[in-house]
C-alpha cells in the first residue's frame, strides 16, 4: 500500500465510522478547451481515475449509501458523480470509466435531453463561435445595457465576454433570460449546437452498461427561489421522465448548483424527500458519515493536475471532515 493509501485508510476507516467521499464532475472534454483551460479533458480524467483507483474503493453511489446505512462501508470508500447530462459523459467519460473498471452516477436535467442546452452554455457557444471581432449587445436587453462593445478576438477576451454575459443573465427570471440568450446568439451569428447534451438513447445506453442514473430537475432552476408546487413539478417530473425512459425506479437526486441555503432550501429538501427518492446530493463540501442526512449528502472535487498535490489536498480534506 502506498503512503497516501495508508493515510486515507487511517482517515477513512471501514465499518460504522466509515466516510463516503463523493466526487463531482460535469464535463470531460475530448481535447483541452482554450476558452476554459481548467476544464477536465480526457487525458486528465484518465489520470485522475488512475489516482482514484490507487487510493479509493470506488463504488456505485446507491450501493455505497446502502453499505453505509448497514455500517459495512469499506475503508476509503468513494463514488463518482456527474451533473447535468452532457453528451461527453457518454462519449468520453463512460469509456474511460469502463477501461478503469469504475462506476459513476449521472444526474440528468431532463429538459435538455435530445437537443436542448443550458442557458450558460448557449452564451458560451455564442462567444466561442462568433466570427465577429467585437460583440455589442447593449441594446438587446435591459440587463445588458451597461455592457461596452466587447472585443472577442483572443481567447482571453472571449473568456471575459463570457463572464460578463453570464454575470448579467444569471439573476434574470427564466423567460427574459431565454430571450436574452437567443438575442445574443442571433447577434453573434451563431447557430448553437444541439448535441451538447445527451440524447435519451445515450442515457439508456449508459444505464444498460451499468452506470447509475439520477434526477437533476427538468430545467435546472435555483430551487430555493421556487414555491413548493413549482419545486415539486421540477423534481418529480425529471424523476418520472427518467423512470419512463429506463423502465425502472430512479432513487437518487442532485440539487441544481447544490449550495445549501443558496441554491436549495429546507423546503426543497422536504419536497425531494416527498418525491420518493432514497437519497440526494448537494455541492456542500464534506464527507458523508453514517449519520449524515441522506437528503443532503456532501460532495467535493479536488482539482489538482499533479498526483502529489491532488493526494495532499484529498488527505487534508479527509482530515478536516
Ligand atoms: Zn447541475
Amino acid at each position: 500500500m502506498s503512503p497516501l493509501s495508508l493515510a486515507f485508510s487511517a482517515l477513512s476507516p471501514a465499518g460504522p465510522r466509515a466516510g463516503l467521499n463523493i466526487f463531482i464532475f460535469h464535463r470531460v472534454l475530448a481535447e483541452p478547451d482554450p476558452l476554459f483551460p481548467g476544464e477536465v479533458d480526457a487525458e486528465r480524467f484518465k489520470r485522475m481515475l488512475g489516482w482514484l483507483r490507487d487510493w479509493f474503493n470506488v463504488l456505485p453511489l446507491n450501493e455505497a449509501i446502502r453499505l453505509q446505512d448497514q455500517g459495512r462501508l469499506p475503508a476509503r470508500a468513494a463514488a463518482i458523480t456527474f451533473d447535468d447530462g452532457y453528451a461527453d459523459n457518454h462519449d468520453i467519460a463512460m469509456p474511460l470509466l469502463e477501461e478503469a473498471g469504475m462506476n459513476a452516477s449521472f444526474f440528468i436535467a431532463t429538459g435538455f435531453l435530445d437537443g436542448g442546452r443550458m442557458w450558460n452554455d448557449s452564451l458560451i457557444e455564442a462567444v466561442r463561435h462568433t466570427r465577429l471581432e467585437h460583440l455589442d449587445v447593449s441594446d438587446l436587453a435591459p440587463a445588458l445595457a451597461d455592457l461596452p462593445r466587447m472585443p472577442v478576438g483572443s481567447w482571453d477576451q472571449r473568456r471575459q465576454a463570457v463572464q460578463a454575459l453570464i454575470g448579467r443573465a444569471k439573476y434574470l427570471a427564466p423567460e427574459p433570460r431565454l430571450a436574452l440568450v437567443e438575442a445574443v446568439l442571433a447577434r453573434a451569428g451563431v447557430q448553437a449546437s444541439t448535441r451538447l447534451m445527451m440524447s435519451s438513447d445515450q442515457v439508456r445506453a449508459m444505464r444498460n452498461r451499468g452506470m447509475v442514473i439520477g434526477a437533476h430537475t427538468v430545467n435546472h432552476p435555483i430551487l430555493a427561489g421556487l414555491d413548493d408546487a413549482q419545486a415539486r413539478q421540477e423534481i418529480l417530473s425529471s424523476k418520472l421522465t427518467l423512470e419512463a425512459l429506463l423502465d425502472e425506479r430512479v432513487g437518487l437526486f442532485a440539487y441544481p448548483n447544490g449550495k445549501p441555503g443558496v441554491d436549495y432550501s429546507p423546503a426543497s429538501v422536504a419536497v425531494a424527500r416527498a418525491c420518493g427518492f432514497d437519497a440526494a446530493v448537494s455541492t456542500q463540501h464534506g464527507v458523508a458519515r453514517r449519520d449524515t442526512d441522506r437528503f443532503e449528502l456532501p460532495r467535493f472535487t479536488p482539482w489538482d493536475p499533479s498526483r502529489w498535490r491532488f493526494g495532499l489536498r484529498m488527505a487534508r480534506h479527509l482530515a478536516r471532515h
